[in-house]
């Protein structure tokens, strides 16, 4: 399996491992974008959100549950903070393993750029 992330999952690559279970991961981002920049990943490969199905449901649903606990943890939850899963080129996705960002610790504007 040639996937980035899928290899951080099996050790193959380093990385900053801040939390793992049976079904998530999550990592510091090698190009932080803020003061805390984790990337929580589903360890099942899935390439895209257009790849989803309703069986993986429960599984994503896990994602933003675990990056709010992280923001209450590290202590940004109550000021604020962004979460974003980008799909494809149009979205700026780069790396083809779905996964969410989670960016705290500095204030975001809107619209996205
Ligand atoms: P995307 O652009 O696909 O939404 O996000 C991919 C993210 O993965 C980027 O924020 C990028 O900095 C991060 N990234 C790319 N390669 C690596 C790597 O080898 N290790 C880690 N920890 N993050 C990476
Ligand atoms: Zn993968």
């Amino acid at each position: 399996m040639a996937c980035l992330f899928c290899k951080i999952i099996n050790r193959e690559i380093p990385a900053e491992i801040v939390f793992e279970d049976d079904e998530v991961l999550v990592f510091e981002d090698i190009a932080p974008q803020a003061p805390t920049h984790l990337l929580v990943i589903p360890k099942r490969h899935v390439a895209t959100l257009n790849d989803l199905d309703e069986a993986d449901q429960s599984l994503v649903g896990r994602l933003p549950i675990v990056a709010a606990r992280l923001a209450k943890e590290r202590g940004f939850a109550e000021e604020g903070y962004r979460v974003v899963m980008n799909c494809n080129d149009d979205g700026g996705q780069t790396v083809y393993h779905i996964h969410m960002h989670l960016m705290g610790g500095r204030r975001f504007t809107w619209p996205a750029g």
